[in-house]
């Protein structure tokens, strides 16, 4: 299996500074009615500050589709779920990376292009599934079922990426896995998605009992209830849900492949079954439409704010950092990956 290099397109350079009414106009045109006023009249001054730092620390901002409204529409230069994430860290030319989203996120960023200053503004933004294999897990794994490769979605470590043949994410999990020459894969650690992706394929994956704290508590019950309730609404369950609620939606897909459902569908009632700040960031493309929103908040994601980014900024912290030898190997995987698709 051969590396190759990533995508040498850079991406996108540091958008000017806005004056504060041209500030105010946007967020309006993107929030208004789901950020009240007097929030939208608080965040001004904060963007304003941080499109001053950007500029001068010659940074960028990469935010997950999960980040609260005024990062994502605010300030995020760019904005994708991790796969696209991944691949924008991969060929940014900035001198600095601030990445709103959790710390293997940030990690990746890191790992994809070492050479840059990646920032993470809160520490503490964790993942329950990241935290819930290590690499010691997956070299026990391996010893116990010889030479089946590994795939590891990219919601875990730099260390446990380094012991996987493969990285995926939602995007592609299925993708990878048939790329993989073996009927048999160690495919961890997130259980739901394996036995969805199981469900998918004529392969053999092993599992490892891994959630996500946020999309393990839908259950099937609910969307039997708001479909009752509202006829015509259109499903989307994101994979790392049950097999039984994934059975009970009509798409199941990665943040930007529902975001792509929901433009294409004809559908006016739509119910997102994942994190809550995915209805708000997208609700003003779609204003035909009407969200259900019977979400969780991902705790992990709401620890980055403007004001822990200005601080990151001012104080060019928190960098993120990776042993050289682990991460190596750990970028093998996701080169891998993306390779792949
Ligand atoms: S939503 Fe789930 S998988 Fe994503 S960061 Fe939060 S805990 Fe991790």
């Amino acid at each position: 299996m051969n590396s190759t290099h990533l995508a040498s397109t850079p991406t996108t350079t540091i958008p000017e500074i806005e004056e504060f009414d041209q500030i105010r106009e946007r967020l309006l045109s993107h929030l208004d009615g789901i950020v009240p006023r007097f929030e939208i009249e608080l965040h001004v001054p904060k963007i304003r500050r941080i499109q001053e730092l950007k500029v001068a620390q010659n940074a960028i901002i990469l935010g997950h589709n999960y980040q609260v409204p005024e990062i994502f529409h605010g300030i995020a230069d760019i904005t994708g779920d991790s796969l696209a994430l991944a691949r924008e860290a991969a060929r940014a030319e900035t001198e600095r990376i601030v990445f709103c989203g959790v710390h293997f996120m940030a990690e990746t960023a890191k790992i994809l292009n070492p050479e840059k200053r990646v920032l993470l503004s809160n520490l503490e933004a964790g993942c329950s599934l990241a935290e819930s294999i290590t690499a010691e897990d997956v070299r026990q794994l391996k010893a116990q079922y010889p030479g089946v490769p590994v795939v590891n979605y990219v919601n875990t470590s730099a260390a446990v990426k380094a012991e996987s043949d493969y990285c995926c994410t939602s995007s592609n999990a299925l993708q990878v896995v048939e790329a993989i020459d073996s009927d048999r894969i160690l495919f961890l650690p997130d259980e739901y998605l394996t036995r969805n992706t199981q469900a998918l394929t004529k392969k053999e994956l092993i599992p490892w009992p891994g959630r996500c704290m946020v999309h393990e508590v839908f259950q099937a019950s609910t969307l039997e209830a708001h479909r009752q309730q509202f006829p015509g609404i259109e499903i989307l369950a994101h994979p790392e849900c049950s097999p039984e609620v994934v059975a009970e939606a009509d798409f199941t897909g990665s943040t930007s492949a529902m975001i792509d459902r929901v433009a294409d569908s004809s559908a006016d009632r739509v119910m997102l079954v994942t994190e809550c700040g995915m209805s708000d960031n997208i609700r003003n493309r779609f204003p035909e439409k009407e969200f259900t929103t019977p979400c969780t908040v991902c705790p992990h994601m709401k620890r980055i704010d403007l004001d822990n980014i200005i601080e990151a900024l001012e104080k060019d912290q928190y960098p993120i950092e990776v042993n050289p030898e682990i991460a190596q190997r750990a970028r093998l995987a996701l080169e891998r990956m993306l390779e792949i698709g």
